[in-house]
């Protein structure tokens, strides 16, 4: 991942006293949370998603659904909510996707999504922390 469009930028060290070891080692070192652990794939109250590490809006709830998958999927991110990069990692083609803000790393895109958009954000509950419309 290139971090020149990111605004915000820390060091490593700072980023590992900010945050939880699991949400570092998803978030910083491209980390994959073990499936059906995270509490947000329950989570089906009306509210909004935000980056763990930064606060950055990513996703609504409208657009969250349950993909069968294990992790917290959503159709379509907040607008200038995330970044995207090539991952050839695993001997497979995927497309990574990032807090734009942060560069933090949340998970991947996949073409096998739901309409409107066809899209699959196959996200890591641990980059996210939702607040329930008040
Ligand atoms: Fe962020």
């Amino acid at each position: 991942m290139t971090d020149k469009n990111v605004e915000l930028t820390k060091s490593e060290h700072e980023w590992r006293n900010t945050l939880t070891p699991e949400q570092y080692q998803v978030m910083r070192q491209h980390g994959t949370e073990r499936p059906w652990t995270s509490p947000l794939n329950q989570e089906k109250r009306a509210g909004t998603f935000f980056c763990a590490a930064c606060g950055h809006e990513l996703f609504s709830s409208e657009t969250k659904y349950e993909s069968g998958s294990g992790w917290p999927s959503f159709y379509a991110p907040m607008p200038d909510a995330i970044g995207t990069s090539s991952d050839t990692s695993l001997f497979m083609e995927r497309t990574e996707v990032h807090c734009r803000r942060c560069g933090g790393h949340l998970g991947h895109v996949f073409p096998d999504g739901p309409r409107p958009t066809g899209q699959r954000y196959c996200i890591n509950g641990v980059a996210l922390k939702f607040e329930a419309k008040k």
